[in-house]
């Protein structure tokens, strides 16, 4: 593709963007509904060995993929957590992407590494998080999360797992609520320390984990000469969208020299509005905090923002370097490569400045505080119709509701079948989840061009289904 051609091309596809953004999207159904196979069955068995015309890649493009989306950016897209995208943001990739800078060193890209930094800077201001901590961009909040089980063993025992292995190791223990993300137990497993290893705390009414439970595993660990290792506390869970209480978990985690990792991949981004930041008495007391600008703050996936309180344990317990890797400015600038699990690294900071810039403070605060209120409207929508229940209120934008009908295993049923049809209709995505034993269905509300309209004609064709 020459110069002449690649201009045409993406002027073209810029047009088609625009209009997919802005308006096509409204018309597609939000869950795609192709069968499994129908997309590979498209796709030839081998690549051609001749060059094709840029033409015919769009086209297939347009017949084959598009139908095999699910539209994250449709208004009506009300399932799992958001993926907001946000027009700036898709601009700041474009050009990430024609730079494609590798950001792993200050040297490789020193515009990518000190964007970076001041980023993370802003977020901690606008925010009110600690001053005092250092932030690094991750792809997601399981890098994150992995990162932080990982510091946390070698803080635990002294790096010696780095050096010798998992022989070197004590007995630890992991200790996070059974409405934790599956990352967790994911991370303490790639960490090689077990599934056994974690503890499920429990949880109280509110789906918020018990501090009085925690300290009582805490002791029966000690007894067993097991060694408390790390908490991890979540600020809206991915189910129901509860948040544990910060304060005295963590002034138990630091009683007990446990390392605190805070995860608000969701409900972070809320945190814009000093109104909600209740939610987070107590972060001071975290060793590291993550959450994704890329799931409702309108970056484009991968984005999370992942701060810790010492970044000293976290580079420790992954540097690593090679003599490829030195350059002259040595420790006086940042390299990022010491922060994460992979070395190569894209620019993330860009897309970040860019929404910010775009939106300002005061314009992702009317977002959030949108949202928010159109599923408090939904809430009292759904308290008044008959046959439906509101299972759980509205934490930030996320409610859980159930169909009733008949006794409860009949209400169970009837839910399961109602999402089926909600989702085969295509009209809006749902996803589900359990709730004290039961199934449920979840409704967030995170889209950037969401209206009150589509929120009401959801649930009327919800009803309408049922
Ligand atoms: N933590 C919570 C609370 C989540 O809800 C999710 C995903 O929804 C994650 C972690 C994992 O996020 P990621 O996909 O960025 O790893």
């Amino acid at each position: 593709m020459n110069k002449d051609d690649f201009k045409k091309n993406a002027h073209d596809l810029i047009d088609w963007m625009a209009d997919y953004y802005f308006d096509d999207v409204k018309s597609l159904p939000v869950r795609s509904q192709v069968k499994p196979g129908a997309v590979r069955a498209q796709i030839p068995t081998a690549a051609p060995m001749e060059a094709e015309g840029f033409q015919s890649l769009f086209d297939d493009f347009r017949d084959i993929v598009i139908p095999g989306m699910t539209h994250w950016q449709h208004p009506r897209f009300f399932a799992y957590f958001p993926a907001n995208v946000s027009p700036p943001s898709v601009l700041a990739e474009m050009l990430t992407s024609i730079m494609g800078a590798n950001a792993m060193l200050w040297e490789t890209s020193p515009a990518a590494t000190e964007l970076e930094e001041a980023m993370m800077n802003w977020l901690k201001d606008m925010m009110a998080l600690p001053t005092e901590w250092s932030g690094v961009i991750q792809d997601t909040a399981s890098s994150a999360a992995f990162c932080a089980v990982l510091a946390a063993r070698e803080r635990a025992t002294d790096w010696r797992v780095n050096e010798s292995g998992l022989q070197a190791s004590d007995k630890l223990a992991f200790y996070t609520s059974a409405e934790a993300h599956s990352s967790v137990e994911k991370a303490v497993k790639m960490a090689g320390l077990g599934k056994s290893s974690i503890r499920l705390v429990p949880t109280d009414d509110d789906f918020a984990m018990k501090p009085s439970a925690l300290i009582s595993m805490i002791e029966d660990d000690r007894k067993n000469g097991t060694t408390p290792t790390m908490l991890v506390a979540t600020v809206g869970t991915t189910g129901v969208g509860a948040s544990d209480p910060l304060e005295p978990l963590g002034l138990i985690a630091r009683s007990n020299s446990m390392y605190f990792h805070v995860d608000a991949a969701w409900a972070g981004s809320a945190m814009v509005c000093p109104e909600y930041r209740y939610l987070m008495r107590g972060i001071e007391l975290a060793d590291s905090y993550a959450f994704n600008p890329h799931k409702w703050m309108g970056v484009n996936f991968d984005c999370t923002a992942h701060f810790v309180k010492d970044a000293d344990t976290l580079k420790r317990t992954l540097t690593i370097l090679p003599e490829y890797l030195k350059t002259r400015e040595g420790n006086s600038v940042t390299d990022y490569r010491d922060w994460g699990i992979q070395l190569g690294r894209r620019m993330r900071a860009l897309k970040l400045w860019f929404v910010i810039r775009s939106y300002g403070v005061e314009g992702l605060q009317a977002m959030f505080r949108n949202h928010i209120e159109m599923t408090e409207e939904l809430a009292e929508k759904i308290f008044m119709t008959e046959g439906f229940e509101l299972v759980t209120k509205p934490n930030l934008s996320l409610l859980t509701f159930r169909k009733v009908e008949g006794n409860a295993e009949e209400s169970d049923q009837a839910t399961e079948a109602l999402l089926t049809k909600i989702n085969d209709d295509g009209f809006t995505y749902l996803t589900r989840t359990v709730v004290n034993g039961r199934p449920v269905i979840r409704f967030q509300i995170g889209q950037i061009n969401t209206s009150s309209d589509d929120v009401m004609t959801t649930w009327e064709r919800i009803v309408a289904l049922s």
